[in-house]
């Protein structure tokens, strides 16, 4: 990549001349649901509590959570009375499959060969009400789809991983599979979002037991073409593994952190061109599904999950520039969870820039420092320590700032839905209806598109859903 082609997508004159956008204007409301939730409550009446509770127009639920059990091998989610759920919400056909066994299904599991789309649909349609699907990747492989072993990544040492491998052939045709049968055999699906919480090779291998990939034989020679020098990428990812291994038994580099890091990146300026090339071909996925769902359907409303982890880790927003997915994407729900921010950024920050990328300072330094790289003001923000002394949660500025970058990135050139999670099992935060009030109104003052309403709907206290709604009507009365 040149020059030239940063500084014109990158950077932006006055920060909020924006392109009036490909859309229609009216405000985007929904909220995600889990299936078992809106199955066993009762779907009429969910409908009815979003919509009175939280003004929620759209209804996003699974159509496979594979990915669930993605965590550890042999798990299986279980309704609170211990009956074991199935991974697949939906009528699938084997006939759009190259081997039956991909379809997943366990139909002899809790709900089981219903299909939650369609029931929803039944509900959704006279409340004037849609239905977006939704799928997040289930990419390490623990058994839970069978057959995914064969499109394991492989490693900088040459070993094979437990994580799949986007360029895999028949991994790509799987998920051709999946689509091709969920958007033909759900005509009324108004929606689909897709997406993974996955991140690149280089931080999941600094300081790490074993290095990332893929240097599988498909991967290589697409690598190549870009002419990366894939030995040169190859020993520099083992060179950062080392360089953070070293840091963490208590070496110090003798010039200093960033100085040697920097010097492997100059040694092995491979290593750069081939992250690039790991994300990107986690975003040609993204490209194949929209090129794919616009084929069979235009209208489908394809979308993206933007994981959490944009909004605290500085390496992945280096290569997953929101400004050049206009192209492939109609909107982008874009995760703000400044409820459980605080203990996940401590999280990423204590194990890549504390002692390893910012090591050089202290972190009274560094820790303003990282929020600041990250587009957040430290004076405003919790300091480290109350994070450390129990969960914290981030202000509404965090919201506003990170959906600011987010819709000033973006230009216009797709919808952004920002998704402020909050209420978050397992993280104490306490959060109020005056903070989530002022949240939704400093995601919407940011000029996002649209809103999703917490992580899921089923974590939300009523009193913090009603705020929300309140928000939502407050600035629809105002513009
Ligand atoms: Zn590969």
């Amino acid at each position: 990549m040149g020059a030239a082609a940063i500084s014109a997508a990158n950077f932006h004159p006055a920060f909020g001349i924006l392109n009036p956008g490909k859309f229609k204007p009216d405000l985007f409301i929904g909220t995600p649901v889990l299936p078992e939730y809106i199955l066993h409550r009762g779907i009429a009446q969910t409908l009815d509590e979003m919509r009175d509770m939280a003004d929620i127009k759209t209804v996003l639920v699974f159509s496979h959570d594979h990915v669930f059990r993605q965590y550890q091998p042999g798990f299986r989610p279980k309704m609170h009375d211990g009956q074991p759920l199935t991974n697949v919400w939906v009528k699938t056909h084997p006939e759009y499959y190259q081997d039956p066994a991909l379809q997943g299904r366990h139909d002899d599991l809790l709900f089981g060969g219903r299909d939650v789309l369609d029931e929803i649909w039944e509900e959704a349609q006279p409340r004037g009400m849609e239905v977006y699907a939704r799928i997040l990747e289930p990419f390490v492989i623990t058994g839970a789809i069978p057959g995914f072993e064969n499109f394991a990544e492989v490693d900088a040492n040459g070993e094979k991983r437990n994580h799949v491998c986007f360029n895999h052939p028949e991994y790509i045709a799987y998920w051709a599979s999946v689509i091709e049968d969920l958007v033909r055999t759900h005509p009324y699906m108004h929606g689909f979002k897709f997406g993974q919480e996955r991140g690149g090779p280089m931080l999941s291998t600094m300081g790490s037991q074993r290095p990332a990939g893929c240097f599988c034989q498909h991967c290589i020679p697409l690598a190549r073409n870009r002419g990366i020098d894939i030995e040169k990428a190859r020993k520099g990812l083992l060179a950062i593994q080392d360089y953070g291994n070293r840091i963490k038994a208590g070496e110090k580099p003798v010039d200093g952190n960033f100085v040697t890091f920097f010097r492997i990146l100059t040694q092995y300026p491979d290593l750069l061109s081939w992250e690039q090339f790991w994300m990107d071909s986690r975003e040609e996925q993204r490209k194949r599904i929209y090129t794919q769902i616009k084929g069979i359907k235009p209208k489908v409303q394809v979308g993206w999950h933007i994981c959490h982890g944009m909004t605290w880790d500085l390496i992945t927003r280096a290569t997953w520039d929101y400004s050049k997915m206009g192209t492939y994407s109609d909107w982008l729900s874009v995760a703000v969870y400044f409820d459980s921010i605080g203990r996940r950024s401590m999280g990423h920050y204590n194990r890549n820039y504390k002692d390893i990328l910012f090591g050089d300072a202290t972190e009274d330094y560094s820790y303003p420092m990282y929020l600041s790289m990250l587009g957040y003001d430290p004076k405003t923000e919790p300091p480290l320590e109350a994070h450390r002394e129990q969960d914290t949660a981030f202000t509404p500025d965090y919201v506003y700032r990170e959906c600011k970058r987010v819709v000033t990135a973006v230009n216009g050139a797709a919808h952004v839905h920002a998704r402020p999670g909050f209420d978050m099992p397992s993280y104490d935060c306490n959060v109020q209806p005056e903070t989530v009030y002022k949240v939704v109104s400093r995601a919407l003052d940011a000029g996002v598109d649209g809103l999703w309403c917490g992580r899921e709907w089923d974590e939300l206290k009523p009193e913090n859903a009603m705020a929300f709604g309140r928000a939502v009507r407050d600035y629809q009365r105002k513009n």
